[in-house]
């Protein structure tokens, strides 16, 4: 096992699968920041709830933007 093979890139805290490719923005202001993969937050999306919280803080999240490198 060997985690971290992938260049020096993170894995989506959540999947172990894929790096991290988006961050998400508190609603209000709220903070947040926790990054996972795109795959994970079209899940986190796609649940059906009114608003989607972080897995990590359980912040509301208002915005996904890509993360940045
Ligand atoms: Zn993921
Ligand atoms: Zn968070």
């Amino acid at each position: 096992m060997c985690p971290q093979s992938r260049d020096d890139a993170e894995l989506c805290a959540i999947c172990f699968d894929r790096q991290l490719e988006v961050t998400m923005v508190g609603a209000g202001g709220a903070p947040c920041g926790h990054q996972m993969c795109a795959g994970c937050a079209f899940q986190l999306c796609g649940r059906g709830l009114d608003a989607p919280t972080c897995p990590f803080c359980r912040a509301d999240i208002g915005a996904f933007k890509s993360a940045q490198t």
